[in-house]
């Protein structure tokens, strides 16, 4: 079956066909570690763990390579103002090198609570300098970039024409809309720093051929990905707020330096929004998934609330919404544990129609929709059959949780009344659900198959 995946470049659904048959690479770009990292940038990494997930679904043996940009980020991705590493270590009197080793961890932290797949590489920028440079001074000696003294070195979009070809920007309309505020040594307003020279009291610098400084923060993925992917590289994700800028300069230096293309499928998801608007420190808004901890919300409910709607539509985030994901979870981690281990496969046809859903540019809300009628009316092999989706979803269902909230004698009652109810033995069944009642466990059956409560007896 073919998959099918929306590429930014060509503004279309292409069928995918990798580099490589039966191989997959992907980048990522990755978080920048100046600060926790809230759940707007975690959905842009949930995306990019069920594109993962979708690849090795269809078979691919996947290369999953994900950045850490721990410099060179400034607070304007154009290049203006300061370094964000180093603002923020100011603020919280940390060093830079303190301060990423901290916020990467809690990174990394989030991903394992989210259940996202650990990448096959997790690259930091700090460990790739000379390469950077390596790569700057290919673009220097092809005629791509020029030094501005005292600035760094800078590439020069003019003479890259595709520059604009994965927003749909043209030149011409850049050089009109340019801020005054642009260095004016600079040829053209998009030009942008592969290099920036450090000044003394700059704390992450490095000695190069042009004198001490640190890298710009597009020319770090660009290295990175073509050091562990290759020249071409199969697919390259981010949030959309990357494709203007960061994407856009990222394909020129890289096209400049091979003279060939690229990336070939370029995968962008879309915002979380927080109560229709843009999430920031200023409006009290910034949350990360302590926030939702600290109000008894499930990181993987925050998960299940991802995969309600499709990466490439915005997600707005209010605290029903979000409230309401922890009970569905709750009732399709239930309902999943309510059905019986027959042993029996899943149903082939269930199967095929949620791997078109996930190949068709990853609907993954109708897959969604297919595990909870797996749940609802279960038919022979249902258990299987979930799993196998589950593969995908990533909500972990098989965690035990009955037997962790329940004391396993009753669990085990709930267990034999549920085996009850499939051998369709309700005078059996019944028994159990008064047995059950009097040591405090309330069952219920639903549409979405049996809930309980359970009150220990005091
Ligand atoms: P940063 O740490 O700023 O480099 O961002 C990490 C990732 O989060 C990037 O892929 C951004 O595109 C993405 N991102 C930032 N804000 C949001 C948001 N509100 N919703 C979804 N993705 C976001
Ligand atoms: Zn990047």
């Amino acid at each position: 079956m073919d998959l099918m995946l929306y590429n930014t470049l060509s503004r279309s659904k292409e069928k995918f066909i990798p580099l490589e048959p039966g191989k997959a690479g992907m980048y990522v770009c990755g978080p920048t570690v100046y600060d926790y990292a809230h759940i707007g940038n975690l959905r842009s990494y949930i995306f990019a763990d069920l594109l993962r997930r979708v690849l090795e679904y269809n078979g691919y043996e996947v290369t999953h390579v994900m950045n850490i940009t721990d410099v060179g980020h400034l607070v304007s991705d154009a290049d203006e103002g300061e370094d964000k590493m180093a603002e923020s270590a100011r603020r919280e009197k940390k060093t830079p090198w303190e301060l990423a080793e901290f916020y990467t961890r809690d990174f990394m932290n989030s991903m394992e609570l989210l259940n996202l797949k650990k990448p096959t590489i997790v690259c930091k920028a700090t460990d790739h300098i000379r390469e950077m440079i390596e790569f700057t001074q290919g673009l220097l000696e092809k005629g791509y970039a020029y030094r501005i003294e005292g600035q760094g070195i800078y590439f020069d979009v003019s003479k890259f024409p595709e520059y604009g070809k994965l927003s749909g920007n043209r030149l011409e309309d850049l050089q009109a809309g340019a801020r005054v505020a642009v260095d004016e040594r600079k040829r053209h307003p998009a030009d942008f720093a592969l290099w920036k020279d450090a000044p003394p009291e700059h704390i992450m610098q490095w000695p190069s051929p042009w004198g001490p400084g640190y890298p710009g923060w597009h020319i770090e993925c660009s290295t990175m990905a073509m050091k562990y992917l290759g020249k071409q590289i199969d697919i390259h994700t981010g949030g959309i707020d990357h494709i203007p800028i960061h994407h856009e300069n990222e394909i020129a230096q890289s096209e400049a330096l091979t003279g060939k293309p690229w990336v070939r499928y370029w995968l962008h998801g879309e915002f979380l929004q927080v109560d229709g608007g843009k999430m920031s420190k200023s409006l009290n808004n910034f949350y990360t998934l302590a926030t939702l901890q600290e109000r008894n919300i499930e990181p993987l409910a925050f998960r299940y609330f991802c995969l309600n709607a499709h990466y490439r539509t915005p997600l707005n985030f209010t605290w029903d919404g979000i409230a309401a994901a922890q009970k569905s979870l709750e009732r399709l981690r239930q309902g999943y544990n309510n059905l019986p281990d027959d042993g029996q496969p899943a149903p082939p046809q269930m199967l095929e129609r949620f791997h078109r859903a996930i190949n068709d540019d990853l609907n993954v809300p109708l897959a969604l929709a297919y595990a909870w009628e797996a749940v609802r009316s279960p038919s022979p092999g249902a258990k299987a059959l979930l799993d196998r989706f589950d593969a995908v979803l990533g909500l972990n269902l098989n965690a035990p949780q009955v037997a962790k909230e329940l004391p396993p004698e009753l669990a085990r009652l709930l267990e034999e009344r549920n085996q009850a109810r499939a051998a369709r033995n309700w005078a059996k069944a019944d028994a159990l659900r008064d047995e059950l009642a009097r040591r405090g466990v309330t069952v219920k059956d639903t549409k979405e198959g049996t809930v309980w409560e359970y009150n220990p007896p005091a």
